[in-house]
């Protein structure tokens, strides 16, 4: 993930992921989001002692007599916890995590740093006051790596504090692939105070001191920071709404206002982390309040995690598709068009091949169609964007002072209204159904500078969109049969990895009935079994509340070369939309009925499915996308006409070749040609001339082979077969 320095991220792991991908929720400052979200089901912040009642039997009438006096007493209250296993047991109230670990077996309760109730992670130390189910988390556990990350960035405040006395603290969230903290002080860290910070926060974690909490009186804490120098804390301890309690995390003698949770000791962080840059950032990203040095690191489990994860950085950064995109001259982008991509030649070759792929994998099913660009505000109005979206659209209205009219015009951020439009032209009936209509459509959302990255985030993409209208009885078949085309599209790019499909349910911000969002989750959950039954290497998932405001959702998302996940293809049911536009088709029985609508895309973005593909392939392209194929060169003068034959004999065999005729050292063309990551060098001289030959010399290989110039265009025709053709090619 990337920050700007101004971005302020939440004080809270929780909501990390959201705000690291979807900006606009920081209609709540994000300083006081840490503290929105924390749970008050457990009230009991401070340690209770424990009811000495509860340690005496209890008589069969659920009765206890007090021996001195026979006088009923209230009976300890108990809570059941259910375990992971689906055991039951009963405890007194109040018992903590930590407790029921040791009374299983004290090697259990070493092993466990956290617990999760109900599926919210907790201290260990935490005492129970309530039915829930209970999972004692291990360092292990994928959910303790956020502990391990969270704990870290407080072993990183302590260490910069004991190094530098009178460096302020001021926030320290976990984000996606780590931590960072913020810290004030007037010269700002650079990568050279590494070094130290690291090995003191070694000195911290082999001390192993426990993580302790207090709940603190809010004045106390205000007058504790404010003698302390911390100013950005009292802040902080301000921005904390005054229903919440406010926590205090003990590590030896340092504590941090915090919310928690933590693991049981410092000890528990290990030696995997590492610190991984600085950056500048404004307090609570705000330009006109003072700038603090970010301090970037990350934590691992193990080792050979941390490890795995540096070696794919550095990977990425090799084959960081702007860098790529810039050596190999596919497209760049310039200020006047933020967000928005200039293709150049190659780049745009590409673009074709990927357009030509998937025309060919629709044909038969699809019909494809073409609507306007920028449509009347009224008509997304109708559909709801303007309602909903409205924040994500760019609108248009005629800049002449004379135009007849000042209708506001929105550019489209989605093809479907239009879609809708164009199966309504014309009375349907069910024997019309399914209709499929795709469309390569050009679409404009308004992306916040800050989170524009490359191809991989724009304002202005093509996306391989189709809508399905299909009936109700059709829809887990047609969601099928979406999910076959998404998974051998991904296969014929080289996308062989693990492979998520991801059910995503209804989100708060949603239109249409519950009756129809039941419906639509209920068809949707027997389609993702299916799914799972029909590829035992897909892993299945279900996100509740992330869903299209539209309807529930289909995210796939596939792993690429190195190792990294990318979300590309959905499936979106919308029982919604055409009933907005009125659109319906006649019944068998003859009335009119809505169609359901199937929003899907394979490759979503194709500017960003590119992104994708120039890093998966590290510029690399297999030779059917590659833009070009084969460059005819020559050793000397001597070969100039015989390579300009083999050349138009390449291209009327459909390879895309160029020719290099340039007087410079063969050696110097093929490195040239080589960083340029041109497929093949068909290399003529003199010699080649009288026998009708090339030596081919393909890139990443040392050798040339001397070929007849008719065999090494066969053979280079043939590898450029795509997959998919070559598929249609094969004996059933
Ligand atoms: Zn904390
Ligand atoms: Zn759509």
């Amino acid at each position: 993930m990337e920050h700007r320095p101004g971005f302020c991220a939440p004080l809270s792991w929780n909501c990390r992921i959201a705000q690291a991908e979807s900006p606009d929720i920081s209609l709540v400052p994000a300083y006081l989001r840490s503290f929105a979200g924390v749970s008050l089901r457990r009230k009991a912040m401070t340690d209770q002692p424990k009811d000495p009642k509860s340690e005496q039997p209890k008589s069969e009438s659920g009765f206890q007599y007090s021996l001195s006096n026979l006088r009923p007493v209230t009976p300890p209250e108990k809570i059941t916890l259910t375990f992971p296993d689906g055991a039951r047991r009963e405890y007194a109230k109040s018992t903590t995590g930590m407790e029921i670990a040791k009374g299983i077996s004290p090697s259990l309760a070493k092993r466990t740093v956290a617990m999760a109730l109900d599926g919210e992670l907790a201290d260990l130390n935490d005492p129970i006051d309530a039915d829930a189910k209970i999972e004692l988390v291990n360092r292990d556990d994928p959910r303790a790596l956020e502990l391990i990350r969270h704990d870290c960035a407080h072993v990183l405040a302590e260490a910069v504090q004991s190094l530098w006395p009178g460096t302020q603290v001021t926030i320290g969230p976990v984000i996606e692939n780590g931590f960072y903290y913020d810290f004030f002080r007037n010269e700002p860290f650079t990568p050279e105070d590494f070094a130290a910070i690291e090995k003191k926060m070694r000195e911290i974690i082999a001390r192993d001191k426990p993580f302790t909490k207090e709940v603190w009186d809010r004045e106390k804490t205000k007058q504790v920071f404010r003698d302390k120098g911390e100013t950005f804390k009292v802040e902080l301890v301000d921005a904390i709404p005054g229903t919440e309690p406010i926590k205090i995390y003990y590590q030896g003698d340092w504590f941090d206002l915090c919310r928690g949770p933590h693991m049981t000791s410092t000890g528990k962080v290990g030696n995997a982390f590492k610190l991984m840059k600085v950056a500048g950032a404004y307090w609570r990203g705000d330009s006109n309040n003072p700038m603090l040095t970010r301090i970037y690191g990350t934590a691992f489990a193990k080792q050979e995690d941390l490890d795995a994860y540096l070696k794919q950085i550095e990977e990425a950064e090799k084959r960081d598709h702007r860098k790529l995109g810039r050596e190999l001259d596919l497209f760049h982008f310039q200020e006047e068009g933020p967000g928005v991509v200039f293709w150049h030649p190659k780049g745009w070759t590409i673009f074709q091949q990927l357009i030509a792929y998937m025309r060919r994998r629709l044909t038969g099913d699809y019909n494809e169609v073409n609507a306007p660009q920028i449509l009347d505000k009224s008509l997304w109005e109708t559909s709801g964007h303007w309602g909903w979206y409205r924040e994500n659209m760019f609108a248009a209205q005629s800049a002449g002072d004379e135009a007849e009219d000042k209708r506001w015009f929105a550019l489209k951020p989605m093809n479907c209204p239009g879609h809708v439009q164009i199966f309504k032209h014309g009375l349907k009936s069910y024997r019309d159904l399914p209709l499929r209509l795709a469309e390569f459509g050009v679409v404009h959302r308004y992306e916040p500078s800050g989170a524009m990255h490359g191809l991989m985030r724009v304002r202005g993409f093509t996306q391989d969109d189709a809508h399905v209208f299909c009936t109700e009885n059709q829809l887990a078949e047609e969601c099928l049969k979406i999910n076959d085309l998404i998974l051998s599209t991904y296969a014929d790019f080289g996308f062989t990895g693990e492979l998520t499909v991801k059910l995503s349910t209804r989100p708060e911000k949603r239109v249409g009935t519950d009756a129809m969002w039941d419906h639509a989750e209920r068809v949707m959950a027997t389609v993702l079994r299916e799914i799972q039954a029909q590829n035992n290497h897909i892993k299945t998932e279900i996100n509740p509340g992330e869903g299209a405001f539209y309807g529930p959702k289909f995210e796939y998302v596939l792993r690429d070369a190195i190792g990294r996940d990318w979300q590309c293809g959905t499936t979106q049911v919308d029982f919604n939309l055409p009933e907005r536009f009125g659109a319906f088709y006649i019944d068998h029985d003859g009335g009119k009925k809505p169609p359901v609508m199937v929003h899907r895309a394979i490759c979503g973005s194709m500017e960003r499915y590119i992104g994708i593909l120039i890093e998966h392939y590290a510029g690399n392209f297999p030779l059917w996308l590659s833009p070009v194929q084969a460059v005819v060169t020559t050793i000397t003068s001597e070969g100039d006409e015989y390579a300009k034959q083999v050349l138009e004999q390449a291209r009327r065999a459909g390879l895309r070749v160029e020719i290099d005729l340039r007087n410079e050292k063969i050696n110097y063309k093929v490195r040239e040609h080589s960083l340029a990551k041109i497929p093949a060098l068909l290399v003529v001289g003199k010699k080649e001339a009288e026998t009708h030959s090339v030596s081919v010399r393909r890139l990443g290989s040392d050798g040339q082979k001397v070929m007849t110039t008719a065999e090494a265009i066969a053979a280079l025709v043939d590898e450029a077969t795509p997959p998919d053709v070559r598929r249609m090619r094969e004996p059933a």
